[in-house]
């Protein structure tokens, strides 16, 4: 991918874990290769359609001066998040902040820490049979976009679905999401059991009645297996009600286990749903 870079940007502030440096303030540098799709701008030499290191450079300055850390490491952080956020254009960054004057009674040339952040493709299941169904629907995906560290960007058509698991309740409304985040795998769990939780779901019987039900399908390709957690979700294979609105919103997605396609997978499970 294309990349803009900023070197050793020179920023006056007031980060450390002694208060002679919070007081006094010191001098700091930071390096950043942002990753974005430069070729449209390129080729219509168009501004509007790049990123504008310039506003880049100032928005930097301006979040180092307006808030006060111990770390660097929470700064290279908070900076590489708000970056991500402002500039919707930038898919990865790389950032380095460097700290020549750390107090540490030994002459270095520098020290610093480098991050690398970025955006992460996610499909969710979600699926809803108590109460108005298409509310608690609308409520979760709302939720989940008002998160900071994630915007909702495809949403399926919902589906009338006859419940799975052998226990006796009403039929589910089920879609799927697409959605990109800046948080770990881990993270988005924790999100959206928050979100169910919000959302009055009570653990009662497994595979049992729910309002809000969200599970994590896939996080880019990546194959987790964890006590908590376990990505791409084991089930899809055998649910029509996630293959069918995945099929609608990412037919050409490659589940990283099988190498198929998510729409060869429901073709496969239509086939045999009618041996
Ligand atoms: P199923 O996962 O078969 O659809 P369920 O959604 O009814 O069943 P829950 O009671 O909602 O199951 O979740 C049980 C646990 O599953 C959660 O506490 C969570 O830790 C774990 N889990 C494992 N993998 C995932 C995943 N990919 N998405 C969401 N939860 C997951
Ligand atoms: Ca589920
Ligand atoms: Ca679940």
């Amino acid at each position: 991918m294309d990349q803009i870079k900023i070197t050793n940007l020179e920023v006056f502030c007031h980060h450390g874990v002694y208060r002679e440096e919070n007081v006094l303030g010191q001098k700091f540098l930071v390096s950043v290769i942002l990753y974005a799709d430069l070729r449209k701008a390129a080729i219509k030499d168009d501004l509007t359609q790049s990123v504008n290191y310039g506003e880049v450079c100032h928005f930097i300055k301006e979040q180092m001066e307006k808030e006060t850390f111990k770390l660097i490491e929470t700064l290279t952080e908070h900076l590489a998040r708000k970056i991500l956020i402002q500039f919707p254009m930038i898919d990865k960054i790389q950032l380095e902040v460097k700290k020549p004057w750390a107090p540490i009674l030994l002459p270095l040339e520098t020290v610093s820490v480098v991050m690398e952040r970025s955006w992460h493709c996610v499909y969710l299941s979600i699926g809803s049979n108590m109460g108005d169904k298409e509310n608690n629907l609308n409520k979760a995906i709302e939720l989940l976009d008002l998160d900071d560290l994630c915007k909702v960007t495809n949403i399926s058509s919902y589906l009338v679905t006859d419940p799975v698991g052998g226990v006796e309740q009403a039929d589910f409304l089920n879609a799927a999401l697409e959605l990109k985040t800046l948080r770990t795998p881990k993270e988005l769990l924790e999100l959206i059991q928050q979100i169910e939780n919000t959302l009055k779901r009570v653990r009662t019987i497994h595979w049992g009645p729910r309002t809000i039900d969200l599970d994590i399908l896939f996080y880019d390709q990546e194959v987790i297996k964890t006590k908590e957690l376990t990505i791409p979700h084991p089930e899809i294979k055998n649910r029509e009600f996630v293959l069918s609105p995945m099929c609608e919103i990412a037919p050409a997605l490659v589940h990283p286990v099988y190498g198929k396609t998510v729409c060869r997978l429901y073709e496969e499970l239509a086939y045999s749903a009618n041996e």
